[in-house]
């Protein structure tokens, strides 16, 4: 079969293990012929993710921490300088304090609602002001987000306000961005066992409901989400924008 993303240039972000979505999508996206650029969030992830650029062939790793305006601005001055084009963009970057997924959500500090909201939202909107006016032959931008952003999940709280102010700004975006011919939409995975959902209080509480009363009766992994990845990036997603894709085993359907 054909590679669905051959000599498509590639950048993903918030890879920081092999556990991480990320991790799945650049494997996916390498599998499917892409060039992969990946960045990382400061020092201590650095030789951990250099290593697993090298396991996946990524072309390039780069340095850059979301809240710091200097990280972004190097970001976009090395893409608009290189002179390269680029076709797909993943944001999958998320941070809340941990004791703000687990008490009530309205204890919530003024610092850490701003902070879930700097990092897990505001940031899609910074990293699509930087690659935008790289994606000169069009594209796909996409992001990450849980169904917490639409209805309550226990001790998601904080991070469920930020994903549904993530899902907004994506569809904002997606109305700026289209005349280019950019796509932005967002993918929305059920829970996955990874170093974030592990801030969650009680995270595994989650996954054995959804295990139980999800239609596939099970939960869905990295794979699946890097798979509906790699079809938002190709060409097979050329007319969608905007949207919000579920990977989920189907637990968004379920009522009683
Ligand atoms: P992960 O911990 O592997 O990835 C989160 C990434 O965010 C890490 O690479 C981390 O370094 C990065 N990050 C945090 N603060 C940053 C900053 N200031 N600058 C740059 N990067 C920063 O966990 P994951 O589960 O792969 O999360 C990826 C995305 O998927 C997140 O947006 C998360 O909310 C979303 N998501 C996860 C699940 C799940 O159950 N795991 C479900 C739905 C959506």
């Amino acid at each position: 079969m054909s590679q669905l993303l051959k000599d498509k240039s590639t950048l993903i972000l918030g890879l920081a293990n092999r556990w991480s979505i990320a991790y799945a999508i650049a494997q996916a996206f390498r599998r499917e012929g892409a060039q992969v650029t990946l960045t990382y969030q400061g020092e201590r992830q650095k030789d951990v993710v250099e290593e697993l650029a090298r396991d996946l062939g990524a072309s390039r790793v780069l340095c850059c921490d979301v809240t710091q305006e200097a990280d972004l601005q190097t970001l976009s001055e090395m893409l608009r300088g290189e002179g390269e084009k680029l076709d797909a963009v993943v944001h999958s970057i998320a941070f809340a304090n941990k004791e703000d997924l687990s008490r009530p959500f309205y204890e919530t500090s003024r610092d850490g609602f701003l902070l879930a909201q700097e990092v897990s939202c505001y940031s899609l909107v910074a990293v699509a002001r930087a690659v935008a006016p790289v994606m000169t032959e069009g594209g796909s931008i996409m992001t990450l987000s849980y169904l917490g952003s639409q209805r309550v999940m226990t001790n998601y709280n904080v991070m469920g306000v930020a994903k549904a102010a993530l899902e907004a700004s994506m569809r904002y975006l997606a109305s700026e961005l289209g005349p280019q011919n950019i796509r932005v939409n967002a993918i929305s995975a059920g829970p996955i066992k990874t170093a974030s959902a592990r801030g969650i209080k009680d995270f595994s509480k989650i996954l054995d409901h959804v295990m139980e009363t999800a239609p596939l009766r099970r939960n869905c992994d990295t794979a699946e989400v890097a798979d509906t990845a790699v079809f938002l990036a190709s060409e097979l997603g050329r007319g969608i924008t905007g949207n919000i894709i579920y990977v989920d085993a189907g637990y968004q359907v379920m009522g009683i």
